[in-house]
């Protein structure tokens, strides 16, 4: 056989080889292409060449199998942390990452924990009920205690099990490589255990997580802060206006009243100016729970700014609402508000106004601004409403 044939024939044999032929056929293929018949020990020997040759081709079969999957488990995460960082609350974020990791790891349930105090307590899950202790106690997989403390159900970093289930855990860390809180992948009862070539997949999911859900804290922080008041935690003054027009809308609507009480601390500035501003905070929070305390769920308490807050209450006519902030008053008027060995005691003004058409927020505002304005004026500790502009009805102190 010249040396051009011979090349010829192996280009062949491989080509065969690539679309999948069975080593019998292979070597019978041989066998017709070379001129002298080949002896039994040639045999033997050219059956182990070309099964060699088999065997490194299944095996690229299963590496190149492998990187598709992988390619496609990249890709997949790549749209995943773009759905995640469109989430802007922790409740989406769970329920994309589940679904995430469903498709990816095979789970079945899925938990998100926030360390607190070194505690990592359960913020988000998608799972069914109880599938997740409420607080968890981390170990290593040497078996030290990472995070949590003792008592907590343990569970294992990276591969382990959590109640007989195969879990995967992963810490989330943050900008700064410490530890924001971990999540649990686990798959159902009987389920292989997470195959540790998904670990790299999921740790750049915990990435992505971390920061997204850093990212949302901050947002339902912020959003916070602007709609409530940080001290006395009723609505801030621009939340309240909102609440306002809605309630109007509504008053609008089902042809019900709405009424706003304007409540404004008395002679506030002298208990700043004897006890101290703290102490004055004091009353400001004492205030608020008694607003909060004598009123009704649907009732709507603010703070529209220093020592004034409001009372929004729907389906509340003039008469009504005269009552509401007459029990107010003297609520607020026989609250003690202990501070250090000190007693104080505070009376409030109150302003009401009653919606009526076509009064904006603002208008319903400057009406009881006005009330409030006349029971300063008649001496303090006392209710007034103004039902219109121009009419004044003065409730007599009890
Ligand atoms: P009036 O009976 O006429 O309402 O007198 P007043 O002293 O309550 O009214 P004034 O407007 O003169 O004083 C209000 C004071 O409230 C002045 C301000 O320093 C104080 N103040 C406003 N916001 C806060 C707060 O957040 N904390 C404390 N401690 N004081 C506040
Ligand atoms: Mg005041
Ligand atoms: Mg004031």
């Amino acid at each position: 056989m010249v040396l051009g044939d011979r090349l010829a024939l192996l280009t062949e044999v491989a080509r065969r080889i690539n679309n999948g032929i069975e080593l019998e056929d292979l070597l019978a293929y041989v066998q017709e292409q070379v001129e002298a018949p080949i002896a039994e020990a040639d045999k033997t020997e050219l059956m182990v060449v070309l099964g060699s040759l088999l065997s490194m081709v299944a095996q690229n079969e299963a590496l190149f199998a492998q990187v598709l999957r992988t390619n496609a488990a990249l890709a997949r995460l790549d749209d995943l942390s773009r759905e995640i960082n469109q989430a802007h609350n922790v409740e989406d974020i769970v329920r994309v990452a589940a679904a995430g990791l469903s498709e990816l790891v095979g789970a079945d349930a899925f938990a998100l924990y926030i360390l607190a105090e070194g505690l990592p307590a359960l913020l988000g899950w998608d799972a069914p009920p109880d599938a997740f202790p409420q607080t968890v106690s981390v170990l290593s997989a040497g078996g030290a205690r990472l995070l949590g403390k003792e008592g907590a159900d343990e569970v294992t970093l990276g591969v382990g099990s959590l109640a007989g289930r195969p879990t995967l855990v992963e810490l989330l860390r943050g900008g700064e490589g410490a530890a924001l809180g971990l999540m649990i992948i686990r798959r159902p009862l009987g389920a292989e255990d997470i195959a540790p070539e998904v670990r790299p997949v999921v740790s750049a999911l915990a990435g992505h997580l971390a920061v997204s859900i850093h990212n949302a804290r901050l947002l339902a922080e912020m959003r916070r802060h602007a709609t409530f008041d940080d001290l006395t935690g009723l609505s801030g003054r621009r939340h309240f206006f909102t609440e306002m027009r809605r309630e109007i809308a509504r008053a609008r609507r089902d042809k019900r009243p709405l009424s706003l009480l304007m409540l404004d601390a008395d002679h506030f500035k002298a208990i700043n100016d004897t006890y101290g501003h703290p102490a004055g905070d004091a009353v400001l929070v004492a205030m608020a729970e008694a607003l909060v305390e004598g009123t009704r769920t649907v009732d709507i308490c603010g703070r529209l700014g220093g020592e004034e807050m409001g009372v929004l209450l729907p389906q509340a006519g003039k008469d009504h609402a005269l009552m509401v902030a007459e029990r107010l008053r003297v609520a607020i008027r026989d609250t003690v508000v202990a501070w250090k060995e000190l007693e104080i005691g505070i009376t409030v003004s109150i302003g009401v106004a009653t919606w009526d058409e076509p009064m904006t927020p603002e208008d319903m505002m400057q009406v009881a601004d006005q009330a409030l304005y006349m029971a300063k004026a008649e001496g303090r500790d006392r209710v007034i409403s103004e039902s219109s502009l121009n009419t004044i009805e003065i409730a007599p102190p009890g």
